[in-house]
């Protein structure tokens, strides 16, 4: 079976992701999330849920978003 990108796990329940074109494979979410998941331009956390974006910058939350000077921003969750 394929082997996780990430922590090299040989893993049969092993799964792929198709992303920008690209193919990747990991043993878990944990492992996908670590690769895949965008940063939050503020406080620097993995953003594993919708996210808030603007100006080309995604934030974990309104709040964060706030705090880098961007106004009128609402969760959408
Ligand atoms: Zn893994
Ligand atoms: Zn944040």
């Amino acid at each position: 079976m394929s082997k996780c990108e990430v922590c090299g796990n040989d893993y049969d329940k092993a799964f792929e992701v198709h992303m920008g074109g690209e193919r990747h494979v990991f043993d878990s979410f944990e492992c996908a999330i670590h690769a895949l998941a965008p940063h939050c331009a503020h406080c620097g956390c993995r953003i594993v849920g919708h996210g808030v974006e603007s100006g080309g910058s995604m934030y974990c939350c309104a709040n964060c978003a706030e705090q880098e000077g961007v106004s009128g921003m609402k969760d959408r969750v």
